[in-house]
């Protein structure tokens, strides 16, 4: 599948989100994938979380994370900057 990585102004728009993000990024592997979706999780310092990429959604829809975070301020959040890091320097293969 094809992942639409975010821009790297759309990452590094909020510097200490972003440098938490980079550092999470060793933290990320893959859940799952199916032909239209994969599942990545990002091992936080105490809880982990599910990062979920739709290749269907549109663009602002199509990354999503289970945190409290994203789920209040429906920006993207350290975890979804992670794993868009973690492709990006291929930490994770897809
Ligand atoms: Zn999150």
């Amino acid at each position: 599948m094809h992942i639409e990585l975010l821009p790297s102004d759309t990452l590094e728009k909020d510097g200490k989100r972003y440098v938490k993000g980079l550092r999470l990024s060793d933290k990320v592997r893959i859940d799952y994938g199916t032909a239209r979706h994969i599942s990545f999780i990002v091992k936080g310092d105490e809880t982990e979380h599910s990062v979920m990429y739709f290749a269907e959604k549109f663009e602002d829809k199509q990354w999503q994370c289970d945190c409290k975070w994203y789920a209040l301020q429906n920006k993207i959040c350290s975890h979804i900057i992670a794993v868009n890091l973690a492709l990006k320097n291929k930490k994770v293969k897809t």
